[in-house]
């Protein structure tokens, strides 16, 4: 079973957490019009192996959203740290 470490409560199972996406992916801006660019925002995503930084939210525990990087070769967490906000 996949352990993910919270900076706030330790590791645990990733059962705990809600996945909420592709970390690596920047928002246009809210005044952006440009169609191509939000359609690749809401639609296009890479499928890397390898590294991969990701959303996820401590849901049964302290709720706080974190940024982890997971290996999705072979779904070893590289790094777990707390985001600077909500995704978008
Ligand atoms: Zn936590």
């Amino acid at each position: 079973m996949l352990q993910i470490k919270c900076p706030c409560c330790g590791p645990r199972d990733h059962d705990e957490f809600r996945y909420a996406g592709d970390a690596s992916v920047g928002r246009p801006a809210h005044t952006d019009a440009d169609f191509e660019r939000w359609y690749r925002y809401v639609f296009v995503r890479e499928n890397p192996a390898g590294a991969h930084r990701e959303y996820w939210q401590h849901v049964m525990g302290c709720r706080q959203w974190l940024i982890v990087e997971r290996n999705t070769v072979n779904h070893t967490i590289l790094s777990v740290n707390f985001s600077r906000g909500t995704p978008a």
